[in-house]
């Protein structure tokens, strides 16, 4: 191990877009708060029909999960909730990789579920209900079938559940390649200057402060990710939010076993543009515990009792630097956004273990690559592992996009769609009505959808 441990610091620098030295516009009719996946497609689409947009980050855009992430870009195994979204998100992946003239890395090269076991490959099946009602090109395959799309020693496999059509897309170029297409479209994007709040008058969001100034709107969007409930109870919002913590490596260009992604409860792996893998455990992340866990306890609860296999709960420093936090604070001084300009956290040294044993047992064939980079990153998850896209009922004029729960990366591009027609008033309540925040407040049953 020694040697491997290092944050993964290149990764996200590597491709960063410097956008600190952008000029702050003085009106804008949509603020963004967020350059993430969700806050650069909103502002792409919203440029495109001739808005005045400002996407406003506080640190790097694609800093935090945007670029951290895995990259699988799939349909497979997401609640029927969500999954019609996703197939729009889809559609809208391919027209980003023909219109957005940059090479991020797009490639349908499909998405494998490995069962370990006769159990999981029965419990793997009951998604084909899914994949048929939406008419998706999902198959069940057997170990022999498993041979056409895996390379390798397969017989150790029970079989797979595999949809060709699902893609992957390198994290850390993609999603600034969105806000450079944003940019061309007319948005202005700002790096390094946080939105410490909002000023409202008569009810109405009219301006964010940010730290560069105040910059009037007409409407505000808050993408803000793993810092969502902070900034939205500052306006005495309620979001339920809680952060769990992912490990992630990467091995240099080695042998090619598949073109797309696989998972199974032991290991993950997603094939790079550069013909290396970004590899993480297939169900081992770490929630710390926080002041919140017991705020949302009843709300987390089903998705925490459900979690059990693979959440470790921990308790730490994480804990008092929670409770020390302000919930509100003066516009007119440095806020907590600016204390942390980018949520990196450090990768565990005893995930990236298990990892290099499970390559072992599963995937041999690379084994033996070195992790050149490792690092961490914060997934912040709703109470039903599903998005929170809606219109905040006080102040009118302010959204709230957040809650992807550890699979926003190949959704935001329909998110993003999403929330800029929510925006416009074009979106209909059938397209956002169960995304909506009060679903955690107004009875309605919350069953968690799959994480993975
Ligand atoms: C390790 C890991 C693996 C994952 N794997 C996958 C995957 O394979 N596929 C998939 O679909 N999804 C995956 N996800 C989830 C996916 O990355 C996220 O759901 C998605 O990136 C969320 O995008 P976002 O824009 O909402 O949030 P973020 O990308 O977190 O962006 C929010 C941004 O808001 C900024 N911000 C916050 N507050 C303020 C403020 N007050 N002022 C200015 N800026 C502010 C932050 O600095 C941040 O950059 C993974 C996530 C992680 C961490």
């Amino acid at each position: 191990m020694s040697g491997e441990q290092q944050v993964g610091k290149a990764l996200v620098d590597e491709w960063a877009w410097d956008a600190t030295d952008n000029p702050v516009p003085r009106f804008v009719d949509v603020a963004i708060i967020g350059g993430g996946i969700i806050g650069c497609s909103v502002a792409y689409f919203l440029a495109r029909q001739n808005l005045a947009v400002a996407v406003f980050e506080k640190g790097r855009i694609a800093g935090e999960q945007s670029g951290r992430n895995w990259g699988w870009v799939r349909q497979q195994g997401r609640s029927p909730v969500e999954l019609p979204l996703m197939m729009r998100s889809l559609e809208l992946w391919q027209q980003l990789s023909n219109d957005l003239r940059e090479d991020f890395g797009f490639t349908q090269g499909g998405c494998l579920y490995l069962a370990e076991n006769a159990a999981q490959f029965d419990e793997l099946s009951q998604w084909m209900a899914v994949a048929r009602e939406h008419g998706l090109d999902t198959r069940l395959l057997s170990t022999r079938e498993l041979g056409g799309v895996l390379l390798g020693d397969v017989g150790k496999w029970a079989g797979a559940l595999y949809t060709a059509s699902d893609a992957r897309a390198e994290p850390s170029r993609a999603v600034p390649a969105i806000a450079r297409g944003a940019r061309r479209a007319g948005a202005h994007i700002i790096s390094h200057c946080a939105v410490r709040g909002i000023e409202t008058a008569a009810g109405r969001a009219r301006a964010v402060v940010t730290e560069k100034g105040v910059v009037a709107a007409q409407s505000v969007v808050c993408a803000g990710g793993a810092w969502t409930r902070l900034f939205c109870r500052s306006l005495g919002i309620t979001v339920p939010q809680l952060t769990v913590l992912n490990t992630v490596a990467r091995v240099a260009p080695c042998q090619a076993l598949l073109e797309g992604a696989a998972w199974s409860p032991s290991i993950a792996i997603r094939r790079r543009a550069d013909g290396g893998y970004t590899i993480a455990h297939g169900g081992s992340s770490r929630h710390s515990l926080t002041p919140d866990t017991f705020r949302f306890a009843t709300q987390f609860w089903p998705a925490l009792r459900l979690g059990h296999d693979s959440l470790r709960l921990g308790i730490g420093g994480d804990f008092f630097s929670a409770l020390a936090m302000p919930s509100r604070w003066d516009l007119d001084g440095p806020s907590p956004f600016e204390r942390t300009r980018v949520l990196g956290p450090a990768p565990e040294t005893r995930v990236l273990r298990q990892m290099r044993t499970a390559l072992q047992q599963w995937f041999p064939e690379i084994a033996n690559a070195a992790f050149v980079e490792t690092w961490g990153g914060m997934i912040e998850t709703s109470p039903d592992v599903l998005p929170i896209i809606t219109q905040a009922d006080r102040p009118a004029g302010f959204y709230i996009a957040t809650g992807f729960s550890g699979h926003g990366f190949g959704i935001g591009p329909g998110a993003g769609r999403l929330v800029a027609d929510l925006v416009t008033g074009k979106a209909s309540h059938s397209e956002v009505g169960a995304f909506r925040l009060s679903r955690f407040f107004d009875g309605t049953p919350i069953r968690p959808g799959p994480a993975i």
